[in-house]
């Protein structure tokens, strides 16, 4: 801690399928509206941005910083639609384990946040699947190599796709630290050759509670 670890040497942004993530999760459903069955959810959103070293591990908590909810007030509707905490999360584990590790290119914590938002928002994967066809539901099956080609044909780089049994849970992109696209480190993945993409279908505990 306190900058003993070496400077990272790109980063990933980790976004998460909602009508995954929910299916899985019970826990902490009740208190989030984004795993509430009456909108479900047909983005993907941020899990986060991860400073990541090109042998596989990644450092965390690179400094001590006092997590400040007012240096981002005006970001916090943004970051409770597209950065929800999927599984009780919190913002600002999430910037003293990440965040504190994306100096010298991110050097504090608004900028932390609204540059990833603006990473996320310029590198929409949700409308490049939908664009190809891969849209939510709970029938279809896509062909994995399908969906990684719709990323690669789009950003130039490959995508790293992490599943949960067949259903898509998240998909990393990643990124030079200029921000422009590299492929992320493409060892396996936990997917089968065919995946869905479920849309999110509230058990009705919910509409009780
Ligand atoms: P999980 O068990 O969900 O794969 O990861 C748990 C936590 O470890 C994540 O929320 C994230 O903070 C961190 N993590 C997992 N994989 C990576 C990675 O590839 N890079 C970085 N920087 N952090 C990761
Ligand atoms: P962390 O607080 O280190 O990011 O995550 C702690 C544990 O909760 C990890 O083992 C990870 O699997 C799980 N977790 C926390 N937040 C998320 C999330 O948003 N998505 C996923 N997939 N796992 C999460």
């Amino acid at each position: 801690i306190d900058g003993a670890q070496r400077e990272f040497d790109y980063f990933a942004l980790s976004l998460q399928w909602p009508g995954t993530i929910c299916h899985k999760t019970r826990h902490c459903c009740s208190s989030n509206a984004c795993c509430r069955g009456s909108n479900s959810p047909t983005e993907f959103t941020i899990h986060g941005l991860w400073p990541d070293y090109n042998d596989g591990t990644w450092p965390s908590c690179c400094y001590r910083s006092q997590f400040d909810v007012k240096e981002i007030s005006t970001l916090l509707d943004a970051l409770e639609k597209h950065w929800p905490s999927l599984y009780c999360g919190k913002s600002s584990t999430c910037f003293k384990k990440h965040g504190t590790c994306s100096s010298p290119v991110i050097r504090d914590e608004y900028s932390y946040f609204i540059t990833t938002l603006n990473v996320y928002f310029k590198y929409n994967v949700t409308k490049i699947l939908n664009e190809a066809g891969y849209v939510p539901s709970n029938s279809e099956r896509y062909p994995l190599g399908g969906i990684v080609s719709a990323i690669e044909n789009s950003f130039r780089a490959t995508p790293e796709v992490i599943c949960s049994k067949e259903a898509v849970e998240e998909i990393r992109i990643c990124f030079f630290k200029d921000f422009k696209p590299r492929n992320c480190l493409a060892s396996k993945t936990s997917c089968p050759k065919y995946v869905s993409l479920p849309a999110y279908v509230s058990m009705g505990r919910e509409a009780s509670e």
